[in-house]
């Protein structure tokens, strides 16, 4: 089962969470994924330190996924300090668990650092592997609306992201956007590009206006009017700012779905309680 396969028919949704570090129990997310799976998402993805020396509990929370027998798991995968040996090596170990579905990342350079001291330095080059070595897996590459950070224009970065989808992405997974204006002006500039790939679009609820700075401001990402004055209005007070969060969010939710996505990816930050609360508000389920 691919899940390109569901975003042909439907528009689909999915979970994002992230593992606990290696030496911290693994109960407590896999009680917080029980109740998640009663929400029955498509797809659930679980996130993977860049350079895997702290990818914590990654494979062991994509294999709870895989044996609860109820959702589609997906690994993200960066290529930051990763052979092409090592790369096979954790791949196989992807499948061999049942792990078929894979974020294909370059990742975020390590402090100090202008290079990924790996094999491969973009995910052009990693995705162009594990086509060629792993046809089995379906993968997803990463969209920026906003730009990308590093790259000086959106021409370029655009034109790598074509280059992923040349390379054998099957579809896109975005950063998160506010602004939904300007992401239907990339769709438009993507297209036109010739990126033909669906995509599932990322929903950063909000919950916590700490959070919610320091993820934009880390992203390269805008902070729009209406956002910035929730933060001005209830940003002391963070009962109040959750409540108004909670309806921005359900908000987005619904524009975003009269552009016509193919999906959405909510990063859940490992919360239940109020992505019930979003889901059910924003007639997910
Ligand atoms: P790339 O697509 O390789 O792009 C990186 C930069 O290089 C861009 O500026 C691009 O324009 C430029 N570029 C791309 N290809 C080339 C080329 N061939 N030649 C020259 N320039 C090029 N990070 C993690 O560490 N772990 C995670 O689990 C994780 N999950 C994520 C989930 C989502 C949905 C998204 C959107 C991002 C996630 N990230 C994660 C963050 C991601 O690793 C960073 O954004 C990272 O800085 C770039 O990775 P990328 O795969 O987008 O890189």
């Amino acid at each position: 089962m691919k899940i390109t396969n569901n975003m042909k028919e439907r528009m689909i949704f999915s979970f994002e969470i992230f593992p606990p570090k290696s030496h911290k129990p693994i109960e407590p997310l896999l009680k917080i994924l029980d109740d998640l799976y009663d929400l029955k998402p498509d797809l659930i993805s679980c996130t993977y330190g860049a350079g895997g020396s702290n990818a914590g509990l990654n494979m062991e929370i994509c294999k709870a996924i895989k044996d609860s027998n109820r959702i589609i798991p997906m690994t993200h995968y960066t290529c930051i300090g990763n052979t092409r040996e090592k790369i096979k090596s954790e791949l196989n170990q992807y499948l061999q668990i049942g792990v078929n579905h894979i974020l294909a990342l370059r990742g975020d350079y390590p402090k100090g650092q202008r290079s990924t001291g790996g094999d491969f330095n973009y995910a052009n080059e990693l995705i162009a592997y594990i086509r060629e070595e792993f046809p089995e897996f379906c993968i997803a590459v990463s969209g920026n609306p906003e730009k990308h950070y590093e790259a000086n224009s959106f021409d370029s970065d655009i034109t790598y992201l074509r280059m992923k989808q040349d390379a054998g992405g099957d579809f896109i997974m975005t950063q998160l956007c506010y602004d939904i204006d300007q992401y239907s002006w990339w769709v438009e500039r993507i297209r036109r590009a010739g990126v033909k790939l669906p995509i599932n679009v990322g929903i950063m609820p909000v919950l916590n206006k700490d959070v919610i700075i320091k993820m934009t401001l880390q992203n390269g990402s805008s902070i729009p009017r209406d956002l910035a004055e929730i933060i001005s209005r209830y940003g002391d007070n963070n009962e109040d700012f959750k409540k108004a969060g909670i309806d921005y969010t359900i908000n987005q939710i619904h524009k975003y779905i009269n552009t016509g996505v193919n999906g959405l990816h909510i990063y859940t930050l490992n919360n239940y309680d109020d992505i019930l609360k979003i889901v059910k508000g924003a007639g997910l389920r």
